[in-house]
């Protein structure tokens, strides 16, 4: 009896332990899948958030005008910017290469080589292989934890190429000016010891040199003058003083001034603008350009020629004027340039009419500053015509 008790509690109890065990089980199934679930959902928050952190870093480092290079503890390509891409001009994407591979430069690669043992590297110039000739300041740092090893390193580039350009017209420009000192400076000095030598005993020969001394001091004086108000236009000293000018009337006064030199040559003066024409400019500096302008048309025009001044008005509020010679004209490979600072067509016809070089660099920047545009038509043999625009009164 006792026994059959003891197996009824013994099987009982298996019973109960075996729906505790399933009620158990059950409840740590349930567990073990939220927990799996919650694990997925928290890996899924956690890839979202890194890639969306990714794409706003992306995004920042995009919006900047410096190129930014990030690179892996390997050196591979980890994340390259919309600047550095047109800087290089990447078509395809260089992520996970090496520095050579991506960008085929053995002194980038060599910044990179500097860096475990130099930590920064600041101000490396770079200029770029190719016609453009692009000029890049590198700025590179290596990436450290703290504990100090290297996890990476980044690259900053600034472009350079138009400080560079800046500099080279600059010292092309001082070379410049130089040499159209020294050459006047040096034929006055070398009359001035033939007169010391005894030539001042002939009083023929010193009236000569006297007159060429003076023309040469007259060319030099020129020059300042003209380098003045290039640089005080440049610097934005001169404020254009803008009123209604009448340009005919305006013309007529240069022409007054010019005569003289058109009578040497013969030349014909014509001012064939119409009556009422108004411009809206500093009056002065008008002056100056058609003065230019209309003296270039006599130095360089045809002895016994003419020379025309005529204009009418355009489209949006604009007028436009030209200078009309019946010379030579401008050889083709010359029309871009004549506007560029001491660029002479014909070097000797300039220097024997005591041209600076200078006169139709002040003519665009004059112009220019109104917001009109200067240009010029010409065929060999036919003369030249310089044509401007400005604002109409
Ligand atoms: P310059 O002092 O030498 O006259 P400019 O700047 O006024 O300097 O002119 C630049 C060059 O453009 C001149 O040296 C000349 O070769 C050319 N040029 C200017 N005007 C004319 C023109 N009307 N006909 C032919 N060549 C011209």
């Amino acid at each position: 009896m006792i026994a059959y008790l003891f197996l009824a509690f013994v099987v009982a109890a298996a019973v109960a332990l075996h729906f505790w065990w399933r009620r158990h089980y059950e409840l740590l199934r349930q567990q073990s899948l939220k927990e799996q679930q919650f694990l997925a959902e928290f890996r899924r928050q956690c890839d979202q958030d890194a890639g969306q952190q990714q794409a706003e870093q992306q995004a920042l480092f995009n919006s900047m005008a410096e190129g930014v290079l990030v690179l892996d503890q390997s050196g591979r390509v980890q994340l390259v910017n919309r600047s550095l891409q047109e800087f290089f001009g990447l078509k395809s994407d260089v992520r996970a290469q090496t520095i050579m591979e991506a960008f085929r430069l053995q002194e980038l690669a060599e910044v990179i080589r500097r860096l475990p043992a130099e930590r920064i590297v600041q101000g490396h110039e770079l200029e770029l292989p190719g016609v453009n000739g692009r000029w890049l300041e590198v700025n590179a740092a290596a990436v450290l934890d703290r504990a100090g090893t290297q996890l990476g390193s980044i690259m900053v580039f600034h472009d350079l190429t138009r400080l560079k350009q800046l500099e080279n017209t600059r010292q092309e420009f001082v070379a410049n000016v130089s040499h159209e000192l020294r050459t006047p400076l040096s034929l006055i000095k070398g009359f001035v010891e033939t007169l010391l030598d005894g030539a001042s005993s002939d009083p023929q020969l010193t009236s000569r040199f006297l007159r060429t001394i003076e023309k040469h001091t007259d060319r030099l004086t020129y020059l300042i003058e003209d380098l003045l108000t290039i640089s005080r236009l440049e610097s934005g000293q001169i404020v254009m003083n803008l009123h209604p000018v009448d340009l005919r009337a305006e013309v007529a006064h240069v022409l007054e001034d010019l005569q003289a030199r058109a009578a040497e040559k013969n030349v014909v003066l014509q001012n064939s603008l119409p009556a009422g024409l108004e411009a809206n400019a500093d009056a002065d500096r008008l002056q100056q350009v058609l003065f230019n302008l209309i003296e270039n048309a006599i130095k360089y025009g045809r002895a016994e020629g003419c020379v025309t001044i005529g204009g009418q008005s355009i489209a949006d509020g604009k007028l436009e004027l030209w200078v009309k010679d019946d010379g030579p004209g401008i050889p083709p490979e010359a029309k871009e340039r004549v506007f560029e600072r001491f660029y002479r067509a014909d070097r000797a016809r300039s220097r024997e009419t005591g041209g600076t070089g200078l006169g139709l660099a002040i003519v665009k920047h004059i112009v220019q500053a109104h917001g009109g545009e200067v240009w010029v038509r010409s065929e060999p043999g036919e003369g030249a015509t310089f044509f401007l625009t400005l604002p109409q009164a």
